[in-house]
Order: structure tokens, then sequence, then C-alpha cells
């Protein structure tokens, strides 16, 4: 209760409150699973489910380190580590390593208890887990971060916090493809050495390391597939009064990062106008609409910063409370809060960050009929995209069609010859000579294979959580039935396992 009335509450406690809201709503529904599976009084029951609704909340182990790091200019500092595994009920867990200036333990914690409640809304068998570093990497050199990502490494590693069967980490706020490299080598070339699936202990990797075509747009891409689903909901569209469809419809960016980003730059393919954009160091605006894709191509050539973007003119932050339908919140956490929720004119929060609403704010949103689309559900493209990279590594082969492709010089007797072997076969397979080593290496029947899984997913997983709206009559709290799908899936987890005995 006291969560509720704090202007600022602890992130970790945010969490909690969610959580412990919807075991409320998931309760009788729980006991009546057990009345049918199992011979308990009804004492013993209501015992059981508490019991283990109290182990599934509680965060499993963490791990907090410091390590030196001797700087560029001689300076020596101390770095602060952190991983957090919340949950272990499935194997391995999974969740993402951010560097920045706010991450502590509760943070990480946080984050790891939604890594778990976000694979098991989307059905994604993994448990949650998160990391993090204290430091602003724009401080450091590419060498510095280098030697803080492996030291970091080898710390996981030490401890068994590592491992594509205990905990698979991945990019999260300020990492990215280089970083899970560096991560990937120090596993392979110390613990992971004897291990036949060690390029499976970290995911996000670039596609040469073993990553997986997709990936680096996966979470965007989830968010913007979520949105549409509800955007043609006709059901939902009518409790807020919006006509479904894109047509006609206008966006607003909070976060520009890798999720925003993607996120703006399908919704404006589709003709959702995106006008508006803010960053932590500028804020833009376009009332025509801003081109998502030359923003994007802009900030990475201008160090992450979109300051000075000619597309669009920079605004103050009021652009927040601009009248729009949709705005996806991908910049952090906690970011809608008490004070700004009341003043927002969005019909649709699309939750691309990781617990970017306050529960103050929810409160303001649902009495105010805004649609917000969870974090649970509409950010988890991310860590759907991980799984198919991940079992990629373990399979040892690429996803796509079975395509085999030849050199442009390829003889054609010996094209036919090949088709002729597969046909006979029964194999179905297009045989088409390659015009150049790069198309050779482009993977594109992966990325299809892999946008369409993502598609399935993300279906699969707004309708669960639909269902669990109505059938605990949650109407517009979807986030609630976000948690209640999640919470139903692990206890039977926990239950069938005895994981709270
Ligand atoms: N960091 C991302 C998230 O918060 C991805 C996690 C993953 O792929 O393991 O969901």
């Amino acid at each position: 209760q006291d969560v509720i009335k704090d202007p600022d509450p602890s992130f970790y406690r945010m969490v909690e409150y969610f959580y412990h809201f919807a075991v409320k709503v998931a309760e009788p529904s729980l006991e009546e699973y057990l009345r049918r599976h199992a011979h308990f009084s009804d004492k013993k029951r209501k015992q059981r489910v508490a019991g283990i609704l109290k182990v599934m909340g509680s965060c499993n182990s963490s791990l907090q380190f410091e390590f030196p790091l001797l700087r560029k200019n001689g300076d020596y500092e101390i770095v602060h580590g952190y991983r957090s595994q919340h949950s272990v009920h499935r194997l391995p867990c999974k969740g993402g390593i951010r560097y920045s200036d706010a991450v502590d333990l509760e943070e990480v914690k946080a984050l790891a208890a939604l890594m778990t409640y976000k694979c098991a809304c989307s059905n994604i068998p993994f448990g949650g887990a998160k990391g993090g570093v204290a430091i602003n990497p724009k401080k450091y050199t590419a060498a510095e971060l280098q030697r803080i990502t492996r030291r970091y490494t080898l710390e996981l590693a030490k401890k068994n916090y590592i491992g594509a069967g205990i905990d698979v980490p991945a990019p999260d706020v300020n990492t990215s493809g280089r970083e899970m490299c560096w991560i990937q080598d120090t596993y392979i070339k110390t613990l992971g050495h004897r291990d036949l699936n060690a390029a499976a202990c970290v995911t996000g990797k670039p596609i040469n390391g073993g990553g997986i075509h997709g990936r680096v747009e996966a979470t965007g891409r989830g968010v913007f597939l979520t949105t549409t689903i509800f955007l043609q909901d006709e059901h939902y569209m009518n409790l807020i009064g919006l006509q479904p469809g894109y047509k006609g419809k206008t966006a607003i960016i909070q976060g520009y990062g890798n999720v925003g980003s993607y996120t703006a730059i399908y919704l404006e393919e589709q003709g959702v106008k995106v006008f508006g954009v803010l960053e932590s160091d500028c804020n833009l605006k376009n009332p025509d609409g801003i081109n998502t894709k030359e923003l994007h191509k802009y900030k990475m050539g201008n160090k992450g910063s979109a300051k000075g973007f000619k597309g669009a003119t920079e605004c103050g932050p009021e652009l927040l409370y601009e009248e729009c339908d949709i705005l996806v919140a991908a910049a952090m956490e906690k970011m809608i809060t008490q004070e700004n929720a009341g003043k927002l004119n969005c019909k649709i929060i699309a939750e691309g960050a990781n617990g970017p609403t306050t529960p103050a704010a929810d409160v303001i949103l649902r009495e105010k009929k805004v649609l917000v689309l969870p974090d649970l559900l509409a950010n988890a493209g991310g860590v759907c995209v991980s799984y198919f990279e991940f079992l990629k590594n373990l399979n040892h082969v690429s996803f796509g069609k079975l395509s085999i492709k030849f050199w442009r010089d390829s003889n054609t007797a010996l094209l036919d010859s090949v088709e002729q072997s597969l046909k006979k076969a029964n194999i179905d397979a297009k045989i088409t000579p390659t015009p150049s080593f790069q198309s050779f290496m482009s993977g594109a029947d992966e990325e299809l294979i892999v946008n369409s899984g993502l598609e399935f997913s993300m279906e699969n997983a707004c309708r669960n959580v639909k269902r669990a709206a109505i059938q605990h009559k949650l109407g517009l709290d979807l986030r609630t039935a976000a948690y209640v799908t999640a919470i139903e899936k692990i206890f039977v987890t926990y239950d069938e396992h005895g994981l709270a005995l």
C-alpha cells in the first residue's frame, strides 16, 4: 500500500507490488488447480498455494563484487558488478547486462524478477536473471570497457553464474554485440573451454560469433507487434475510443535507443506518424512526422546523440504531454510517474523499457482509460529471439530453409545434378547460384524464419494475456493480466517439480 502512494518507490518494491497485486487475483484459480491435481485438505491446499507464491516471489541468489581497473591515465578505480538470478525454476536463467551509473543491487534484482515473469508470460522456457556494472560507459575507452567486461565475466565464471545450462546474459542498456563477443570469448577460454555448447553462454552476439539475424531489432519489433495486435483488436479499441488499425495514428517515442528506434521505424513503415522523440539530452519534434530511419542513422553516426538532427526541431520536455495515440515508453524505469501520468494525452502506452511506469502512475492511467501494454508482454521480443539464438547455438546449425549456395562460376551441370539428387531424396530445395560472397553470407532466410517465429510467439502471448484479462475481469489492466499469466505458469512448474518443499 505504501508503494502505491510513494512518488518514487524503489524499483524492486515496485515489481514486488505488481507481483503481489496479481497474486491476489490469481490465488483462487491456483487453489482450483491444486483441487484438481492433488488430494489436499482445504487447509493444506491454502498453505501450499501461499507457500509456493512466497517462494516464487523471492529472489533466489545474487552476486555482488568489486574489482580494480587501471585507467589509461594511470588512475585506479574500483568497479562494482552485479548479477541476480531471480528464479531458477527453469534453467538456464536469462537476462541482459547493463552498464549504467544507476546500476545497484536493487535495480538488478528488480530487473531479474521482471525477466522471470516476462519469460513465463511469453512461454519462453528460461528462469529470470539480470546483471549490471555501475559505470557510465561514455567515460571509458573501448579497451577499458573490454577489460571491465572480461573481468566481469571471469567473476561470473568463478562463481558458476554463466554457462549454457546455468545463466545466459544478453545485451541491455548500453551493451551490445560487442560486449557479448568479449563475454563469449572470455568464457570459452576459461571455464567453458571443454563445453561444446560454450557459444550459447550468451546471446545477442554478432552473426559471425554465432548470433542470429533479427536479434538487434527484435525488442523493437516485439513492441511494434504487440501494439499492432491491440490496435487491430476492436474490443480494446472500443474501450479506449479509438478506430482500429494504423490509419491516421500518431506516436511519440520516449527514449530513442535500440528499442525505441526500431519500434518507431516499424510503426512509421505502417503509416503511423512519429512526430516526437524524447531523449535524455534533447527533445525533437516535427508535426509532419520525423523520418525515423534517418534519425536512427544520424544518432549512430553522432556518438549516440540525436542533438543537431536536421529533420526536426528541438523543443522542451512538454512534448511528452502532447496529444497522440501511442506513447512508446522505451527509455528507463520509473519514467511515467505520479507527477507526469495525469498530464499525458495518449491513448496507448507501449512499454518498451523494463518498469517504466510506477504503481501510482499505473492507477492514474487506468482511471484515464489509457491502454498500457505492459513490459512483461510488450518488450518480450528481445528475449524471445535470444531463445532462437540459443537454440541455434545448441543445434550447431543455422535456421532457414534448406539452402545450398554456390558461387557465381559454379557450373550448371553440377547444379542440375545436385538438384536431381535432392529431388530423389524428397528434399524440396531451390537451387540458385549466388551472385557474390555477400549474398552467401546474408542469411535472409534465417531472418524470415526468426521474424515469423517472433510473430507467432507475440501473438500467442497477447492471446494468453487477453484471456487472463477477460477471465479475471481486469478490463484495461493488462499488467495484472500479464503477471497472472506468468504466475499461473510458474506455479505449475513449482508444483510439479516439487520446488517449494
Ligand atoms: N535485456 C533484454 C530484456 O530486458 C533481453 C534479455 C535477453 O535476451 O536475455 O528483455
